[in-house]
């Protein structure tokens, strides 16, 4: 399994690096951010599974942060965790109906802080489905495996997330610039062009289960997933 990627949106620094550090020692990747606006730049570059967001930042508030963030299509995976130090039940229902997985009243244990996270990214994991089918095609998220009529496919990883990507969202047309931010990340500085190579690879690795034209050019906009005709 792959390791999860909490982004931590703290201002204040003792307190973001004793949470990254709890976190890395329990088998976290961690990315920092002192405010919303470094922590939109990194949801958009680093694409974390988790985000922690404190209540009170400089630049905006841990609530609109997240309203903000929830309204974004892209970001529909993320689960977020608000850290509170109010006690206050208001905040915490606004946190929720915000749309925060879950809230944690500071001062808090680090055991506590992890035992949250773990339970929001399960419960994000079990939302997923683990096995994709479409077609022929049969896509396995946990084992990152793809098979047609039980014959494994070899991807390479970019192909992997590509037809992931794909497949989850089936029947809709994504640009390259669209699919460059979802599969790629934003900000990676990779041409469009980059997207074609791509999808030709994976073309060509799903031509012998004959699933190839699964993944269809839209003429001016971009591709789709589809196992309908085009
Ligand atoms: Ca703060």
């Amino acid at each position: 399994m792959t390791t999860s990627k909490i982004l931590i949106v703290e201002d204040e620094k003792p307190i973001r690096e004793m949470i990254a550090f709890h976190l890395v020692r329990a088998g976290f990747e961690t990315v920092e951010a002192a405010d919303c606006r470094a922590a939109r730049q990194l949801l958009a570059d680093e694409r974390p599974d988790l985000a922690l967001i404190d209540w009170m930042l400089p630049d905006m508030s841990g609530l609109e942060l997240t309203r903000m963030l929830k309204r974004d299509k892209s970001n529909e995976d993320l689960g977020i965790i608000m850290l509170t130090a109010r006690a206050d039940e208001y905040d915490k229902v606004a946190g929720l109906e915000g749309g925060a997985d879950d809230y944690v009243t500071k001062p808090f244990a680090p055991r506590e802080l992890i035992a949250r996270i773990q339970a929001v990214l399960r419960r994000a994991r079990s939302a997923d489905e683990e096995v994709i089918r479409a077609g022929v095609l049969e896509l396995d998220t946990a084992g990152h495996r793809v098979s047609a009529d039980g014959k494994e496919i070899r991807l390479g990883p970019t192909e992997y997330r590509l037809l992931r990507f794909l497949m989850t969202h089936a029947d809709r047309v994504y640009s390259r610039t669209q699919l460059l931010d979802r599969v790629w990340g934003a900000n990676v500085y990779v041409e469009e062009r980059t997207v074609d190579v791509h999808v030709r690879r994976l073309r060509k690795a799903l031509t012998e289960a004959k699933a190839d034209d699964y993944i269809q050019t839209v003429r001016g906009a971009g591709y789709r997933f589809s196992t309908r005709d085009a």
